[in-house]
């Protein structure tokens, strides 16, 4: 049957140009799930193999590869990279090298290996006076500027996006419009233009909102909520937080709604509700704490901290700071320490030891001195600013003046560079006799989809990460009609291994179980870190048969493994609770998830090493 199947489909593409025109379709499709589309496209690929015909390949692979670059699958893009860079070597063409390299860009930006990535930008800004197809050229203008983003090259990456705006417009690609409004939103979110920002967002969001993308949405809202929060408008930064907190409510996305609530304790604290802001701050730390969102985890310590003090709850304060330090590698994020060593001066000020708070404050000239160039942002927001009402006035000014005026104010920034170093050093000093209370800092959200969705521990998916998989994964068995299996692992008195061993072989039990799945799953079975020592697995297919050998499996890996630490001899055990969706009835991930989590605790509960299967659901 196979094979007659195969037969047919090939009968209908009788020249390349046929099979061209699917894949092109489908590379306009942006309603169907990134995985459907990329599963048809490996059947596309196959039949250009079997015809030898490179160019579908590459298209094909191309269009693939970008699938996943959205959904941040990089070990995906490096295999199928390496398949279709020899294929575009015998077709040289210039649209299929220059999207490859524009893939390995972002590559080499989501591995931060920037050197080799401004290599790139070199390149592909040269290769931009010999395109002639508008698409491709603002296609290529988006990313460069993207990337430039992320590189800091601000004043580049304007001039970029702005000519990518211009020819979306226009050919009126609303996508292309959108998607390139969010980053420049984001950009001058980063060097503190808010007004501005909030302009894009806002004109990204009526987009956003036509294409129903209700993460994207909850993103863009957080990103115009910061930006107001950063004008101390705390009135609107509370609608849009609030907002931010409907949709990612809407999706179940804890953290998302954990990052809109920082905004919410942030107006708290901003308004001396100190209260209701320490409140929220707790309430939010253990979310990054298990999601390893680390800069956001010290930004809501060092709420706690502040709030703490004002509530002359010192031990709680201490507390906190403490845990902040901790997780401050030192020279690694220095504002951070800043800030750190700013409140912990306020703290001893606070309790009168006014020795260690003097201490404390030289520790941050110091480190001031190192991270000036951070601190020149407060700077540049004040001319932004002025360009913003000097953009009021001429409102038909088009975006190409604009860029060339950021260019200009970009350049006259770094000459104020000096000044203002002294400038801030002398305001330090003024800190020690009159407490000011800065505005509290805030890693944002840069990009679009920037949230971290690699545990950086065991280098497997996160939660947000394997909860998104799941998501697609089931929505995939509904459309269909596919069983699915969900299951939740939890290690066996890992608590022990920690305090018998040190936290650091606990790390190393961690790690070795990530690999003894990658070991034991298959490529089309997803697993992540549900959480601490939680695991979540998905399964296409109705597998009831093979969850034994599937726990045997991860078992045999995990104990065959040398755990650094441990006895050759180890015998780490787990337990598990496994739920099977036939798609009979309406049950959500959720429940089925939850339904896990009771099998689990059922086997745990049942003398543990061991899995519990419940009969199948729906
Ligand atoms: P049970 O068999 O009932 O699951 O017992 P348990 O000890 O495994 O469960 P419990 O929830 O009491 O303890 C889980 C421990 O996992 C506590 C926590 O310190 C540890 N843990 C969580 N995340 C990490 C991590 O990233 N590294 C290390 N080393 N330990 C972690
Ligand atoms: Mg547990
Ligand atoms: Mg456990």
């Amino acid at each position: 049957m196979l094979s007659s199947t195969v037969f047919s489909v090939r009968a209908e593409y009788a020249t390349q140009q046929d099979l061209i025109t699917k894949i092109e379709a489908l590379s306009e499709d942006r309603t169907s799930d990134p995985y459907q589309i990329v599963s048809k496209l490996k059947e596309f690929t196959d039949i250009a193999k079997d015809n030898n015909w490179q160019k579908s390949i590459a298209l094909s692979n191309v269009i693939a590869m970008n699938l996943y670059m959205s959904i941040e699958d990089f070990a995906e893009i490096e295999i199928l990279l390496a398949e279709t860079k020899p294929v575009a070597a015998n077709l040289n063409d210039l649209e299929t090298d220059l999207r490859l390299q524009i893939i390995e860009l972002n590559l080499f930006i989501s591995k931060n290996m920037l050197v080799e990535a401004k290599q790139i930008q070199i390149q592909l800004q040269e290769k931009t006076k010999v395109i002639e197809d508008p698409v491709l050229l603002a296609d290529v203008y988006q990313q460069l500027g993207q990337s430039q983003e992320e590189t800091e090259n601000f004043s580049e990456s304007i001039a970029n996006l702005t000519k990518a705006y211009d020819l979306y417009l226009e050919q009126g690609d609303d996508y292309g419009v959108a998607s390139t409004l969010v980053t420049l939103g984001n950009l001058y979110l980063a060097i503190g233009g808010y007004d501005m920002s909030i302009e894009y967002n806002s004109k990204a969001l009526n987009y956003i909102r036509q294409e129903n993308d209700k993460f994207g949405e909850s993103i863009v809202l957080y990103n115009i909520a910061s930006a107001y929060l950063r004008q101390d408008n705390c009135d609107k930064a509370l609608d849009f937080s609030s907002l931010s907190t409907q949709v990612a409510t809407e999706l179940n996305d804890n953290i998302g709604v954990a990052w809109s609530s920082m905004i919410t304790a942030d107006c708290f604290s901003m308004n001396e509700n100190w209260e209701k802001a320490l409140e929220i701050y707790q309430s939010v730390e253990p979310v990054f704490e298990d999601t390893n969102i680390f800069k956001m985890q010290v930004n809501a310590l060092n709420g706690i901290a502040r709030a703490a003090m004002m509530l002359s709850q010192f031990d709680l304060a201490e507390m906190s700071l403490e845990k902040g330090k901790s997780l401050i590698s030192s020279g690694i994020i220095l504002d951070k320490q800043l800030k750190y060593l700013e409140l912990q001066s306020q703290l001893y000020f606070l309790q009168k030891d006014y020795l260690n708070a003097y201490l404390s404050q030289e520790e941050m000239l110091d480190l001031q001195s190192q991270i000036n160039e951070n601190k020149t942002e407060q700077d540049l927001q004040r001319s932004r600013l002025e360009f913003d009402s000097e953009l009021k006035e001429t409102e038909n000014a088009s975006l190409q003046k604009q860029n060339e005026l950021n260019e200009q104010l970009i350049k006259q920034k770094e000459n104020q560079n000096q000044v203002f170093i002294f400038m801030l050093i002398l305001m330090l000093f003024l800190l020690l006799a009159v407490i000011i209370f800065s505005v509290n800092q805030f890693s944002l959200r840069k990009k679009f989809k920037n949230l971290s969705l690699e545990d950086p521990l065991t280098k497997t998916r996160n939660r947000r990460s394997i909860l998104q998989k799941a998501e697609l994964m089931y929505k995939q068995a509904k459309h269909n009609r596919s069983a699915l299996s969900v299951m939740l692992i939890d290690l066996d008195k890992f608590k022990i291994v920690n305090d018998t061993y040190g936290h650091d072989v606990g790390d190393n039990v961690l790690k070795a179980f990530a690999k003894a799945c990658e070991t034991s799953l298959r490529d089309t079975d997803a697993f992540g870190r549900y959480g601490g020592e939680e695991w979540l697995v998905i399964l296409p297919n109705d597998n009831r048969k093979i969850v034994d050998k599937v726990f045997n499996r991860i078992s045999d890996e995990l104990n065959k493994q040398d755990i650094k630490g441990l006895d050759e001899q180890h015998n780490i055990t787990f337990s598990m609770g496994v739920v099977t969706f036939n798609n009979d009835a309406n049950i959500s991930l959720n429940k089925l998830i939850s339904e896990a989590d009771n099998l689990l605790y059922s086997a745990k509960e049942n003398g543990r090493n061991r899995y519990y299967i419940n009969a199948v659901m729906g």
